[in-house]
């Protein structure tokens, strides 16, 4: 069956059910950006024009809204607890159903158990149970309800599952094999799927795939408007909690010298004593009227957390300028509460690094908090500087639909792998594997095959400095790491292209592999697939990198991905 584009969602609030805080907040959201959702769906048609696009069965069965996994967000909705959960699975539903998608949507384990297709009230399927879904998006709560009741049937269906988690999962966490080997020891990982199936909430992991969410996208008319009607000197402080105000006495007094500070923290009957007096707090507001708040600010304020949410997105959508402090050293699972127990290892150098990297000046500042002249510098121009309204193209309606669009028409990690593809020849340059005819041809071959998208012509390959991971050696070629091109370099052939002096090559588990070790002129090889990972360095190794290019504003997509 063909799937048609809908631009009318009253069918999916329906879906949507219910009764709890956090599903009436997501139905609001789907509901005010039905108009944006619709004009995007067009968009994306026409410059689709007319491919034949599939329609998938999809189950959405979000896990921690469940009483079972504890539902711990639900009652937290009006009282400032995180919403940036909400935001991405309103807008998950959104995109599966606008790009006409068959949808089902369970919050509770009864739910979900009858969509399986259980006997109700007993433990998991029979063996047989076919699983009526050729997709399951779920988070990792969901992933052990579905283990719980799909039985045996989880281990041969688990390749339509896609995990949506914020913060990522890197390879090494979740091989159980490798991770309980090598102390990667975390709460969540170990559940031995494609990385790829791992779905977050910013771009930040190429070994995982990058999901996302959106803001609303103004309009030149309102953009105007917005910028002709900002306050001069009004500024927002990020954050819902009042916990995040302690102990920033010193640089709320700097503020204050330059800029009216206005906030949104959550209170019951008194102002939070975390709040000093001269700060306009207003309390939660509701979404639209915080946005509303956006548009007349100049400036939005990042205190350190939340880490990575929605909020800067929306105040530089709505010509705010972010300021945020650079965290030195960067924050990790290995020395931060927050990420403790989390399945990454990456470092984060400032509360919001896509902000930093991916948008940057004029729009997002990222400065040391501990050294005042440096801070009240940036806000003596910050105050004095005008900014446009600025929404990256991935985080507009039309972006998020043209993503997963790619993804539902493109991933497959059911099917058996593909051949192994023969070793490219002939280097442009040393370091760089240029394509060539021999990889072109069987790219197109292979064009049904699993690890043939994104197509092959895009891989370039590098050989990494000495502890430079290869996230990081692709950035600094403007190139994106691209795990499912491991293939391609795990070979002696590919080491032999790139004109590594090979003194003995050896095929191991290890993350960091296919590398280089230069003092023995070792060539390690990867063993196992799974553990293919963009993530990871070591002085002791020269890893062999797979990057690939991609789409300005739209960095999950190759230029030839669509
Ligand atoms: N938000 C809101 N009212 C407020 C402040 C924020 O509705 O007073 C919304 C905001 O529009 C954003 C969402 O809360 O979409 C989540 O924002 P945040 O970046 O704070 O992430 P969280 O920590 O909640 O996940």
């Amino acid at each position: 069956v063909q799937a048609v584009f809908r631009s009318n969602l009253s069918h999916l609030l329906e879906l949507m059910g219910s009764g709890k805080e956090s599903l009436i907040f997501m139905k609001k959201r789907t509901k005010r950006l039905t108009a944006q959702w619709a004009l995007a769906a067009q968009r994306l048609a026409q410059k689709l024009g007319g491919a034949r696009r599939d329609q998938k069965q999809v189950l959405v069965h979000i896990g921690f809204l469940t009483e079972e996994s504890g539902d711990v967000f639900s009652p937290r909705v009006l009282k400032g607890g995180p919403l940036g959960e909400m935001v991405q699975w309103a807008d998950i539903l959104a995109a599966l159903y606008v790009l006409g998608h068959g949808l089902r949507v369970t919050v509770s384990l009864k739910e979900l158990q009858s969509n399986l297709g259980a006997p109700p009230g007993r433990g998991s399927c029979p063996l047989a149970t076919p699983l009526p879904f050729d997709l399951v998006y779920t988070d990792y709560h969901g992933l052990q309800h579905m283990k719980r009741y799909m039985g045996l049937s989880f281990r041969k269906y688990r390749c339509r599952i896609r995990v949506i988690d914020t913060f990522g999962t890197e390879p090494a966490y979740n091989h159980e094999e490798y991770a309980t080997l090598h102390g990667y020891r975390t709460n969540w990982g170990y559940w031995n799927l494609n990385p790829k199936q791992f779905m977050t909430m910013f771009p930040h992991t190429p070994d995982n795939s990058f999901m996302g969410f959106v803001s609303e996208e103004l309009n030149e008319t309102e953009k105007q408007l917005i910028k002709g009607g900002k306050a001069s000197n009004m500024a927002v402080v990020y954050g819902k909690e009042a916990s995040i105000w302690k102990g920033k006495e010193k640089f709320l007094s700097i503020l204050n010298k330059y800029l009216e500070i206005h906030g949104t923290v959550y209170y019951e009957s008194q102002r939070p004593p975390e709040v000093p007096a001269f700060v306009k707090n207003h309390g939660l507001l509701p979404q639209p009227e915080f946005q509303q708040l956006l548009r007349k600010a100049k400036l939005f304020i990042g205190f350190g957390f939340p880490y990575e949410g929605p909020a800067p997105l929306e105040a530089i959508a709505n010509g705010c300028v972010f300021l945020q402090s650079r965290f030195s050293p960067p924050h990790s699972s290995l020395n931060h509460e927050f990420f403790r127990g989390k399945p990454t290892s990456r470092e984060v150098f400032s509360q919001h690094p896509y902000a930093e990297s991916f948008i940057g000046k004029p729009h997002v500042w990222t400065v040391d908090y501990n050294n005042s002249e440096e801070l009240e510098a940036a806000i003596k121009t910050i105050v004095r500087t005008q900014v446009d309204p600025y929404l990256p193209y991935e985080y507009t309606c039309e972006g998020m639909l043209e993503r997963v669009h790619a993804y539902i028409q493109h991933q497959d990690f059911c099917a058996a792998p593909g051949p192994a593809p023969p070793g490219a020849r002939a280097p442009e340059s040393p370091f760089i594997l240029a394509p060539n005819a021999t990889h072109l041809k069987w790219a197109r071959n292979a064009s049904l095959a699993p690890g043939a998208w994104p197509p092959a012509h895009s891989l370039r390959a590098w050989l990494a400095a000495a502890g430079r991971a290869c996230t990081d050696a692709c950035l600094d070629h403007g190139l994106i790491c691209e795990p499912s091109f491991f293939p391609f370099l795990n070979s002696q052939d590919a080491f032999q292209t790139l004109q590594v002096p090979c003194d003995s090559t050896e095929s191991e588990m290890n993350h960091l592999y296919p590398a280089f070790a230069q003092p023995g002129q070792e060539c390690f090889l990867q063993k196992e697939p799974l553990l293919f990972s963009c993530a990871g360095s070591s002085s002791k190794y020269r890893r062999l990198c797979p990057c690939r290019d991609f789409r300005k504003g739209q960095v999950a997509l190759c230029q030839d991905c669509l």
